[in-house]
């Protein structure tokens, strides 16, 4: 029997996440494909307070638009509530109010961010003590990012994203992030990406899918001058193609002092790494003046932590 003790309300915090390295591979048979990324969680949180209810229900809203964010079964913090129910063998439910900070459909993960808080709050609400194993087991079941915001930090994801080591990052990295008002459909960015492929009759994918040794040394040296050249995501043309202001606005946070800029995941946020803090605050500034929506975070931060 769990010696864990129920709790009556619970805060758990978590993550969004940029994708320093995103190297895609070819689809794979089951529709997804091979990935080796490099996530770094950053300061921006979901806050997720669940709560004890007959049934399940749930209520979002947050600095970041959440018209987007579906509150039926689709919504994957309620998927995740769910699943760990029936898992555990718990016949109580769950109310849960989601506080999102990270932009919906913006690449950072937020829906994944709520589902790995999700599975947290609920291990704590309902005394399930599924452990650190058990957790992640549901996280990868529920989404290829989700165990990734469980665990935070700075890891390297294989197979779907979901495989996961953890990289060694000293100190911190400080990124601008430049939001849009209209995200992007990651399935719809990863098509584009296999029609790309297919006109360029060119697919030598399977030589991407490995992080180069250069950027975790760079990580590992805490060193964002190091890193800056060798980050890369294979899913930005796609993106870009999509949304060719994208274009303009990484010229932009590279003419103001940014190291260099990258779509995240597959976007449209764009996160720009800085030399320091300094710096990030005189390139956030700077692209705000210009008219862009610009936060400025740092990273790695750690996964999905419950606060109460
Ligand atoms: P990905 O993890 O695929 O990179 P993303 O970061 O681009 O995703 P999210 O905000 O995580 O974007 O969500 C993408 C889509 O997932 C949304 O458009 C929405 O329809 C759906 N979704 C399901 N649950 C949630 C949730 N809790 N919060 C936000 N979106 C959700």
């Amino acid at each position: 029997m769990s010696m864990a003790r129920r709790a009556d309300a619970v805060h758990v915090r978590a993550p969004g996440k940029i994708n320093v390295y995103l190297g895609v591979g070819p689809r794979r048979d089951d529709g997804y494909h091979a990935l080796a990324t490099v996530f770094q969680a950053v300061s921006l949180y979901e806050d997720v307070h669940a709560s004890p209810s007959d049934g399940f229900s749930l209520e979002v809203s947050g600095s970041v638009d959440v018209s987007g964010v579906p509150l039926d079964d689709r919504n994957l913090a309620l998927r995740a509530a769910k699943l760990l129910a029936q898992h555990a063998g718990v016949t109580e439910g769950v109310h849960l109010d989601i506080r999102k900070g990270v932009p919906v459909a913006g690449g950072m993960g937020g829906g994944s961010a709520d589902a790995a808080a999700a599975l947290v709050a609920c291990d704590a609400l309902w005394g399930t003590d599924l452990g650190p194993r058990g957790l992640h087991d549901l996280a990868a079941r529920l989404g290829a990012d989700v165990p990734f915001a469980l665990h935070g930090g700075t890891a390297v994801g294989t197979g779907r994203g979901d495989e996961l080591t953890p990289a060694l990052a000293r100190g911190r990295f400080d990124w601008v992030l430049v939001l849009s008002e209209q995200g992007l459909s990651t399935p719809e960015v990863y098509g584009r990406l296999d029609e790309l492929r297919d006109d360029a009759l060119a697919d030598d994918a399977t030589s991407l899918l490995e992080v180069p040794v250069a950027l975790l040394q760079a990580l590992r040296a805490g060193d964002a001058q190091e890193l800056a050249p060798v980050m890369l995501n294979d899913l930005e043309a796609a993106a870009v193609l999509d949304r060719p202001d994208l274009e303009h606005a990484l010229a932009d946070g590279v003419r103001m002092g940014a190291l260099t800029g990258i779509v995240s995941g597959s976007g449209p946020t764009i996160a720009f790494l800085c030399a320091g803090p300094e710096a990030a605050r005189t390139v956030q500034a700077e692209l705000q003046a210009t008219g862009h929506e610009a936060l400025h975070v740092h990273g790695p931060v750690p996964g999905a932590q419950l606060l109460v």
